[in-house]
């Protein structure tokens, strides 16, 4: 297939289902010069000289700049915002023939688990059409998962990639903090945003992955990833006593990793991380604060609209929470404290890792819920107690299907140490062939 057939195909299938059909509500924007520049990349693989990606058709998360895109963040505040550049990905993505096919649908300024806060409309799970996809990368998962695209990139701050990958059926990948740049992402907390690939299959995952990371000198924290060759010996499977977790998701992913550990000969540990139940609450005072510090440039004079006249109650409440913990500071007592908690559950991996090559865990510890479902501030958050963790650790973690219960895909995670992206892909790839052998 040419690249303009392969773009046309997808076109189709998202005028049959994206807005019409199943209304999946997964594209903000569809790049109108798409197949202009499917045509120029056409013409490179004719003359052999087209890059990596050349025929790989990308959707991306609206809030990385794409040049001449519109970059919404799923927010009335920056409803009428183009962007003037390319973020630091999407050059090189371009620089390797990649296509971008649209801008997606997300939790408006990716604050959510859900899907639903995005001023655009929720965004549906393609599998199981009356559930959520989870989010906050609701829209790049729903694409790869409906077959709208062959890849997509997302962001995670405290799981947004992983937990959408888990509730769709599909791999994602939060890199490790500093790994990939965050040149041209508008942030919502960072000290903890990852920009990340989600797509099909480990390998394209990994493709999309090879592509996007590396040191930028626009980014200051980036840098190029130290890849290490060392081989898998001991799994560590993760103590759950203390997190609130579906005993049948438990179930699922613990015999899958029996059986990927078996198949492989790996030898399994437990571990117990004492600070575990505390990420949530680690996580949100530092989320509230660097949100409501980044959010102050959209004060209506640069951008149209003042961010607290027309944004949605969940960045509401992040920025309300975030100038109150802000002002109590000067006590040091919830920034300070959430970073001294953060330290704290870093090294508490640090340690692991000495004695295990990866922690396994489920994804995400409750099944999704029905869209427009009324659930409590603290159900939403709850979603997130087994992704947060690695943000806060600032290491590397994937989610690649286990299984299915009912019917909804259920993904398990597979943590790695800070740079050990390589290991945690040989991970992922056995847990893929078992369940392609499966099938
Ligand atoms: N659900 C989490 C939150 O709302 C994570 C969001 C994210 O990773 N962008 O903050």
């Amino acid at each position: 297939m040419t690249v303009v057939e392969n773009l046309k195909k997808y076109l189709a299938e998202i005028e049959k289902n994206d807005r019409k059909g199943n209304k999946i509500n997964a594209f903000i924007q569809l790049n109108p010069k798409a197949i202009e520049e499917a045509k120029v990349i056409d013409e490179k693989i004719k003359k052999g000289n087209a890059g990596k990606l050349a025929g790989k058709i990308i959707a991306v998360k609206s809030c990385i700049n794409v040049k001449g895109l519109n970059v919404t963040c799923a927010s009335k505040t920056l409803e009428n915002y183009k962007a003037p550049y390319d973020a630091t990905v999407i050059k090189k993505i371009k620089a390797e023939d990649g296509l971008i096919i649209g801008m997606t649908n997300m939790d408006e300024f990716a604050s959510g688990g859900s899907g639903e806060t995005s001023a655009f409309g929720p965004t549906k799970n393609p599998i199981v059409l009356d559930l959520i996809p989870g989010g906050s990368s609701s829209g790049s998962v729903a694409a790869v998962a409906a077959g709208f695209c062959d890849m997509a990139l997302g962001t995670d701050t405290g799981g947004s990639i992983r937990n959408p990958s888990s509730h769709c059926g599909v791999v994602g990948i939060k890199p490790t903090y500093g790994s990939v740049s965050r040149y041209g992402l508008i942030d919502l907390s960072m000290s903890l945003d990852q920009i990340g690939p989600i797509a099909k299959t480990v390998e394209d995952a990994e493709l999309l992955l090879n592509v996007i990371q590396g040191r930028d000198e626009k980014d200051s924290v980036s840098q190029s990833l130290e890849c290490s060759k060392k081989s898998i010996k001991t799994i560590g499977i993760l103590d759950l006593q203390r997190i609130k977790c579906d005993e049948r998701i438990k179930r699922l992913v613990d015999e899958k990793i029996q059986k990927v550990v078996k198949e492989n000969n790996w030898k399994i540990k437990k571990i117990k991380l004492n600070y575990l139940d505390l990420a949530i609450e680690t996580y949100y005072p530092l989320v509230y604060v660097e949100f409501f510090s980044a959010t102050r440039r959209f004060d209506g004079r640069r951008y149209g609209k003042r961010i607290e006249e027309v944004a949605g109650p969940e960045v509401l409440r992040r920025i309300l929470g975030g100038s109150e913990i802000s002002k109590a500071e000067y006590h040091g007592r919830y920034y300070y404290q959430a970073l001294k908690a953060k330290k704290l559950i870093e090294q508490e991996f640090e340690k692991a890792f000495k004695e295990v090559d990866a922690i396994i865990c489920p994804t995400v510890p409750r099944l999704p819920h029905k869209i427009g479902s009324k659930i409590s501030v603290e159900e939403m958050y709850s979603y997130d107690a087994l992704t947060i963790p690695a943000n806060l650790a600032g290491i590397c973690a994937i989610s690649v299907l286990a299984g299915r219960i009912g019917g909804v895909p259920v993904g398990m995670q597979i943590m790695c140490d800070k740079f050990q992206e390589a290991r945690m892909l040989e991970i992922a790839k056995m847990v893929e062939r078992l369940n392609n052998e499966n099938l």
